[in-house]
């Protein structure tokens, strides 16, 4: 095994809220970090809201051409779309909304959290699809944290295999492309040496700790950490508890066109898309 060459740690390139319930951290593309297919990385809060009758969110807004991936770290989010899903997502949970060829929906803190008030923390990915995928039916998964397979790390620590393979156990996302998402929790002075994919771009997400990475040290809150060339090494060494979510996946080669909510891979498909979305085509939350 040769370790994978960390080639930069990056802080977040934007601070911004999404609506009125995700003040977000931008590891990527705000940085200028390109971990294709992965086409961006908002980490909301940790932040504490107060009690509220009216829960907070983000209100009806339209997707296509690829999926948005929530991973519920603290607090409850509840979503529903014009295909007609819905459900709500708690901690260890995660919400894979597979857009493709369009949705409409809506995204906010669950009504009892919200009542309640207490602290939120999530993040949201977003996945491309290729280009035979980004007109297919919009689809929904899932994955409650119990349905998340936990494997111990060699050197203490754990991974939640959310999607893609570590140490030979398969996680339960169904993706459109081969790729990795790995929820990791360490406590301090742990590793672990983890085989990657070959040939992949691979991130390394510090949401909150302080490690080594192949040797580089990473120490705060969302940091991110890019791993590229030869090898398919990765290790990670801790000096205190450490929450980390690892990224790696086979690059899907097509050209992107993106404005938005829509990433398509030319600009007349983003021409159709605002069009569709503009004409209800893309449905209707009830
Ligand atoms: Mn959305």
């Amino acid at each position: 095994m040769r370790n994978k060459e960390v080639i930069g740690v990056y802080g977040a390139g934007s601070n911004h809220w999404v609506g009125d319930g995700f003040p977000v951290r931008n590891l990527f593309p705000s940085t200028g970090v390109d971990l294709n297919p992965f086409l961006m990385l908002d980490y909301a809060g940790p932040k504490y809201f107060p009690p509220s009758e009216q829960p907070r969110g983000v209100g009806e807004h339209p997707h296509r051409g690829f999926e948005t991936v929530t991973i519920l770290y603290q607090g409850r989010v509840a979503h529903r779309d014009s295909s007609g899903s819905a459900g709500v997502i708690g901690p260890g949970d995660v919400q894979w909304m597979t857009a493709a060829s369009g949705v409409v929906h809506e995204e906010m803190h669950e009504r009892e959290f919200s009542k309640a008030g207490g602290v939120f923390q999530a993040v949201q990915l977003w996945v491309n699809l290729p280009a035979a995928h980004k007109m297919s039916k919009p689809g929904y998964q899932e994955l409650t944290s119990a349905s998340i397979p936990e494997v111990a790390l060699s050197g203490g620590g754990i991974g939640r295999v959310i999607a893609g393979e570590l140490n030979g156990v398969r996680g339960p996302a169904k993706t459109f492309t081969p790729l990795d998402v790995w929820d990791i929790r360490m406590g301090a002075n742990q590793f672990a040496n983890i085989d990657l994919r070959e040939g992949c771009v691979t991130g390394v997400v510090l949401l909150d700790g302080s490690i080594r990475v192949n040797g580089t040290p990473v120490k705060g809150e969302a940091l991110l950490a890019l791993l590229a060339g030869p090898g398919d090494g990765l290790q990670l060494e801790t000096d205190a508890i450490s929450t980390v979510l690892v990224l790696s996946g086979e690059p899907i080669q097509e050209p992107v066109a993106s404005y938005g909510p829509f990433v398509m891979n030319t600009k007349e498909e983003i021409m159709q898309a605002i069009d569709d979305y503009r004409a209800g085509r893309m449905g209707r939350l009830n």
